[in-house]
């Protein structure tokens, strides 16, 4: 294989390119997220939009504005964690039989677990005045929030939680499709918890996966009431710490 030269031309079109793909993938996923929920199956889900004002013009705008500065950061990183893996610093690995293939989804969870814990307590951080703002006051300028909230921070806050990944793959063994797996579910659970529409199921099974994972309820209580519900895709750490804010009858909350 030919030697990667990653000087700064080879390195800024790799950001460049990097960068369009975060992009499109946030216009394709957020687009097809919205259209599905609030146009192909808006009367199924109708009881389920949590808000049922559309969110203004001028909110998309800006949060479409952050979202790509985000990008931005993301596309760095991203190009400074495929240097690391081309230079061998990470645990990433391709060859399956390196470990049990039980390890694979152990290792998703594990990963998503620690991402988990890392942004429950620098979200608390963040919601220290004065952190808050200059780091996560942008976020919140989205009380009702929309399927493009769902990138849209400070670049401080992008900094802070782009940083995490890069980190855990230094040290935590994890094959390149369980990287891919992790990636899609960050895209995914950020669009479904912002996106101002229940999906998750509701009845015997649905509250067993609501009381454990993060869905659009449970993060629209966050914008709405800022001091709870910080975590990210579990539970665990409001209720461990008792920040988890159940659902009053004042609260907007999907009827079925
Ligand atoms: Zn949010
Ligand atoms: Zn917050």
């Amino acid at each position: 294989m030919q030697e990667l030269n990653f000087d700064i031309i080879t390195t800024l079109i790799m950001v460049a390119v990097l960068f369009l793909i975060i992009v499109v993938r946030y216009f394709i996923f957020s687009g097809a997220y919205y259209y599905t929920t609030f146009v192909l199956l808006r009367k199924r889900l109708i009881s389920r939009i949590l808000d049922p004002k559309p969110v203004s013009v001028k909110q998309i705008r800006s949060e479409v504005a952050y979202s790509v500065l985000s990008a931005v950061i993301f596309a760095v990183f991203g190009i400074g964690t495929y240097w690391l893996w081309y230079k061998g610093f990470t645990a990433i690995y391709d060859d399956l039989s390196l470990y049990p293939l039980w390890y694979l989804p152990l290792s998703i969870f594990l990963v998503l677990f620690v991402q988990d814990t890392y942004y429950y307590w620098v979200h608390r951080w963040m919601h220290i005045p004065k952190v808050y703002r200059y780091f996560h006051k942008v976020h919140h300028n989205s009380v009702q929030t929309s399927v493009w909230t769902s990138f849209s921070f400070h670049p401080l806050e992008t900094l802070l939680q782009a940083v995490i990944l890069p980190l855990i793959i230094l040290w935590v063994p994890l094959h390149i499709y369980a990287l891919l797996v992790i990636l899609i579910i960050m895209t995914i659970s950020a669009t479904i918890n912002h996106a101002g529409v229940e999906i998750y199921p509701k009845g015997k099974y649905g509250d067993w996966v609501g009381k454990m994972i993060i869905g659009a309820t449970h993060h629209d209580v966050h914008h709405r009431k800022f001091l709870f519900n910080y975590g990210l895709y579990f539970t665990f750490w409001d209720r461990v710490m008792g920040t988890e804010r159940e659902l009053s009858s004042n609260d907007r909350r999907p009827k079925s």
